[in-house]
């Protein structure tokens, strides 16, 4: 049974004539890496907005380990669908710990369950809860606020995560250091990971499956790095 079900997916933006996703078939095996690739404008960022209720599609529905996405509340979502993004966005005025702990406030969590998140989530991430905690984002170099980004996206132990191009701001060497702690990292945690990436050996590099975009907003491929680069 896929994580992640979208079957018969499509969506159309309010005022605009053409489709930005069309047609989407795609089934997500649990903790796997999928890679959205793609040129710009088709549709990959969009079809990764679905899947958590940040964009409603036109038609089709998706379905998350089995219960459609829409019968599932905002709480319950959050919950289960982490979410990193490449302008990390973190809030400038709170600290690393309060920046990784705004889910698990959202969802009620009482103080100390918190705190505890908050520093195995840092130490997971490879910075030292002590150190960083109580630092704001602007004292922490792009990579280690990406990390923070990462960390923040698991808080509350979702069993997916959504990532859109989360390593696109970073310079290139950094970025290659990144991508094999995040591969480490999921060896650990084995979450079911939908990336978004415009960058080929990324894809190749941290993909179990890469799902080719086209022009129109259509899943041209879905298969493992290998079959997609002799095909
Ligand atoms: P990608 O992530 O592959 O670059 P997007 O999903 O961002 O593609 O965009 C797909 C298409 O939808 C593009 O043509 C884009 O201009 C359009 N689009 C994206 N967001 C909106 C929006 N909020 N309103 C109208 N059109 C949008
Ligand atoms: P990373 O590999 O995580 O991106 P860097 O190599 O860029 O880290 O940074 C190395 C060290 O420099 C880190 O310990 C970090 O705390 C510090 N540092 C980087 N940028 C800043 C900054 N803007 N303000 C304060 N310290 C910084």
């Amino acid at each position: 049974k896929p994580m992640i079900a979208l079957e018969g997916i499509s969506k159309t933006y309010p005022k605009s004539t053409a489709p930005a996703v069309q047609e989407l078939d795609l089934h997500v095996p649990e903790g796997t890496i999928s890679m959205f690739i793609g040129p710009s404008g088709c549709g990959k960022t969009t079809t990764l907005k679905m899947m958590n209720r940040l964009i409603e599609p036109t038609t089709g529905r998706i379905l998350l380990d089995g219960d459609d996405v829409t019968d599932v509340n905002a709480d319950e979502l959050r919950r289960r669908i982490g979410y990193v993004i490449q302008q990390v966005g973190l809030f400038p005025h709170f600290t690393i710990g309060d920046n990784i702990a705004v889910v698990p406030r959202i969802l009620g969590w009482d103080r100390n369950r918190i705190t505890a998140r908050v520093d195995e989530l840092l130490h997971l991430v490879g910075l030292e809860p002590k150190t960083y905690r109580d630092r704001y984002p602007r004292q922490l170099s792009g990579g280690q606020q990406q990390r923070v980004g990462v960390a923040r996206g698991l808080a509350a132990d979702p069993s997916v995560m959504l990532m859109d191009e989360p390593f696109g701001a970073i310079d290139p060497i950094t970025r290659e250091r990144i991508q094999d702690e995040f591969l480490e990292l999921q060896q650990q945690i084995a979450k079911t990971i939908c990336f978004v990436t415009h960058d080929l050996t990324e894809a190749v590099k941290l993909g179990d499956r890469i799902a080719v975009f086209g022009p129109g907003g259509k899943l041209q491929q879905y298969d493992t790095p290998d079959m997609i680069l002799t095909h």
